[in-house]
């Protein structure tokens, strides 16, 4: 089987591009990307050595770049994970998460309709499902809780969901979507929460908590999100959107304190800041229908899997110093 990976220098693409071959030894991978700040082509070296493995250079809202590596790799499947994703950035700049995360949902709809695909695999998240209130743990996500989003990041994502079935409907591409909860592992660009503050607490930099740090959200090791993927892909069923969460909630400050603990450091490193505006309260994902249709369990509980990345990110310091200094995109600008 052949697989586009798009996005597969970002955080979770790359981590699944090392799922497929470490678990998927007899199919090919082929990694599109634009590596833009949010990707490291520095992440890929080692599956750049992988004979199955090829990188291409491209944006998936380029409609004649899409449809030339479609033309010339004709892949069994697509998995979609290229996005602009941080939710802060897209306060500040909502128009390219339009054109990345709908018009670039759209061109490579487009692409699978007009040379055939066995599936196209939208990687989605929770936020589009808007948030839970604090005092209502009974509430979780379904998959069939209405969208409802705050930001334009979580708008953006929605709306992709809704052309992705729309496309399954209309023209019978088929498709599936995978609706996560918050991520974390190696890899992850340190402006997520959790890389930036096991970063500064390193350096012993104030960590800037939002708010009064009580936001809620769902955690998940990226390990657990790309075995998930890897099941819907390959026995989902066709058209099916699939909750996937390990029923990890923590609020930011828990997070925090826990980072430090794990450092050993005190918690007169945390500042609050004014809080994000149209912070989500809360997320909460339930993954039943993952579990019972594909068997599918999350891995790693969250106390190990937090010590496991705070040691990740110990231990590869000049991964995320070239980030820090600019240094990567050097790299980046000679892939
Ligand atoms: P990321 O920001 O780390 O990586 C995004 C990647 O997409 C980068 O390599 C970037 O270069 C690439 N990219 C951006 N625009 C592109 C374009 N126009 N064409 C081609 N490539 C482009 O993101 P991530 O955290 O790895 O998230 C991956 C996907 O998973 C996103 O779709 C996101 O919405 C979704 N998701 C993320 C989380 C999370 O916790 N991080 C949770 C649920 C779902």
């Amino acid at each position: 089987m052949k697989m586009i990976v798009t996005g597969g220098a970002g955080f979770i693409g790359a981590n699944f591009v090392y799922y497929e071959l470490r678990e998927h030894p007899e199919d090919q991978i082929v990694c599109y990307d634009a590596l833009t700040y949010a990707g490291n082509i520095a992440t890929l070296a080692e599956a750049r050595k992988s004979s199955q493995f090829t990188f291409v250079r491209g944006d998936i809202a380029d409609r004649a770049a899409v449809d030339a590596l479609f033309a010339r790799e004709k892949p069994d499947v697509v998995v979609n994970f290229a996005a602009e994703s941080h939710v802060d950035r897209s306060i500040e700049t909502p128009e390219i998460f339009l054109q990345t995360n709908i018009i670039g949902t759209s061109i490579l709809l487009d692409a699978c309709r007009k040379y055939g695909i066995k599936r196209y695999h939208q990687v989605s998240t929770d936020e589009v499902y808007g948030d839970l209130p604090l005092d209502r743990p009974d509430l979780l996500f379904t998959e069939e809780t209405p969208l409802h989003t705050s930001s334009p990041y979580s708008s953006s994502k929605a709306s992709a969901d809704l052309l992705v079935q729309a496309y399954a409907r209309t023209y019978g591409v088929p498709v599936t979507i995978s609706r996560c909860s918050n991520n974390y592992g190696a890899f992850q660009f340190p402006e997520k929460l959790i890389p930036l503050m096991v970063i500064r607490a390193m350096k012993g930099e104030q960590l800037p908590v939002y708010g009064d740090g009580k936001n809620v959200r769902d955690w998940l090791h990226v390990d657990d999100h790309c075995s998930a993927i890897d099941a819907i892909v390959r026995r989902g069923a066709e058209g099916s959107v699939y909750n996937v969460g390990g029923h990890n909630e923590r609020s930011n400050i828990d997070v925090v304190r826990t980072i430090l603990r794990v450092l050993g450091r005190g918690e007169e490193q945390i500042s609050y800041v004014t809080d994000r505006k149209g912070h989500d309260r809360r997320y909460a994902i339930d993954p039943t229908k993952i579990g019972r249709e594909l068997g599918w369990q999350p891995q790693t509980k969250f106390d190990d899997g937090i010590e496991a990345v705070v040691a990740w990110y110990r231990d590869h310091t000049s991964w995320w110093e070239d980030i820090l200094s600019g240094v990567y995109e050097k790299r980046n600008a000679e892939a």
